[in-house]
């Protein structure tokens, strides 16, 4: 048909499950199993529906601001987005125009290559080493910009400072995005960085540690030059990205520091736990700092212990990909629904 020689074809990612069935244990999209702060609540209900009938600040300031005082940061080094992966497509939308393949590694977030089919920007895909890591060496050369998170998804590994900082150095004609999505669950930022390399990103997220997927925040922080950019596209294509909402609950989060430092602790201490109960029942596993495991049993395919889990309403991720089909991302959730998951995974083995 004429008219359907014009259209922008995509593959679209695939987000994971959202079950609408009750009493179900849901480890499968990374999400917090802990609410957010008792601030961030009081800031919910303090809303009047009548605020909603004005637009939202299209600067969401007080978003920006708090987020600039908790990271020591100026204003205009902060810039805010619809969760990190509306400013991650700012990002490639902004940054890489070069017409050269950006580089970021064969298995990670699978909506890089998504973004970048969907915005006809060229790519190239080193492997992961035989462990999962990344090699930094892979990240030399002329190329039209670089992406990877950092921990890495959905291997959970951490890639030393050092490299991150050998990669950026070696890319000063490029930019540079570190996504870390899940750095507070004990990883090591590269915020730091943004003050000696004026080609580099970082971008973090409400989703995660911050316990609100649900409301959608994200964010980038880097040299001013950076972020006036990225707002220059940002109000060229929607203006009111953050809802009212959004900025009021999401400002109380930021500011109250202790909770959040709380979960993210009692995560870590739950994933070592795990992780040994895995080993112990035969899984190998990588080493992860994020908030999920990746694990694999020699005895039984990934997507047999995913589906057997399934039927017993445990939902965890798998990704029919060369190379991690074998492989099951599992998310820290409480101690209790841990339990439950090793239950069921005691009677399978
Ligand atoms: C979850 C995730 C994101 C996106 O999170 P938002 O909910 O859009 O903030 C981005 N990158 C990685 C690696 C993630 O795992």
């Amino acid at each position: 048909m004429g008219w359907e020689n014009n259209v922008r074809r995509v593959v679209p990612y695939v987000p994971g499950e959202q079950p609408k069935k009750a009493d179900v244990i849901k480890l499968n999209t990374n999400e917090n199993p802990y609410p957010p702060s008792l601030e961030a609540e009081k800031a919910a209900a303090s809303m009047s529906t009548d605020e909603l009938r004005l637009y939202p600040d299209p600067s969401a300031e007080s978003l920006v601001r708090a987020i600039a005082g908790c990271y020591g940061l100026k204003e205009n080094e902060v810039f805010v987005g619809v969760g990190s992966d509306d400013v991650l497509a700012m990002c490639f939308m902004t940054f890489f125009n070069s017409g050269k393949p950006i580089v970021f590694p064969d298995i990670t977030y699978s909506f890089y290559d998504v973004w970048a089919d969907l915005l006809r920007i060229p790519y190239k895909t080193p492997p992961l080493t035989e462990d999962f890591r990344i090699n930094p060496a892979d990240y030399r050369g002329e190329n039209g910009g670089i992406v990877f998170p950092n921990p890495n998804a959905p291997t959970g590994s951490f890639l030393p400072m050092e490299s991150v900082e050998e990669i950026v150095a070696a890319n000063r004609e490029s930019v540079v995005i570190v996504d870390e999505a899940y750095v507070d669950f004990g990883a090591e930022s590269a915020l730091p960085l943004i003050r000696k390399y004026d080609n580099l990103i970082v971008v973090q997220t409400f989703s995660k540690s911050r316990s609100m997927a649900g409301l959608r925040i994200g964010y980038a922080m880097a040299d001013e030059k950076l972020i006036r950019y990225l707002n220059d596209v940002k109000y060229s294509f929607n203006s009111y990205t953050l809802n009212r909402p959004s900025i009021l609950i999401g400002t109380a989060e930021m500011n109250s520091r202790e909770h959040f430092k709380e979960c993210c602790a009692r995560i870590a201490k739950t994933r070592e736990a795990s992780a040994a109960r895995f080993r112990g029942l035969g899984f190998s596993l990588t080493d992860s700092c994020a908030n999920f495991l990746f694990v694999t049993h020699p005895d039984k395919t990934a997507k047999e212990i995913f589906d057997y889990l399934k039927e017993n309403r445990i939902y965890v991720r798998w990704f029919d990909k060369p190379r991690i089909r074998n492989y099951l991302r599992v998310t820290i959730g409480t101690d209790q629904e841990m339990d439950r998951l090793f239950a069921c995974l005691s009677e399978l083995f």
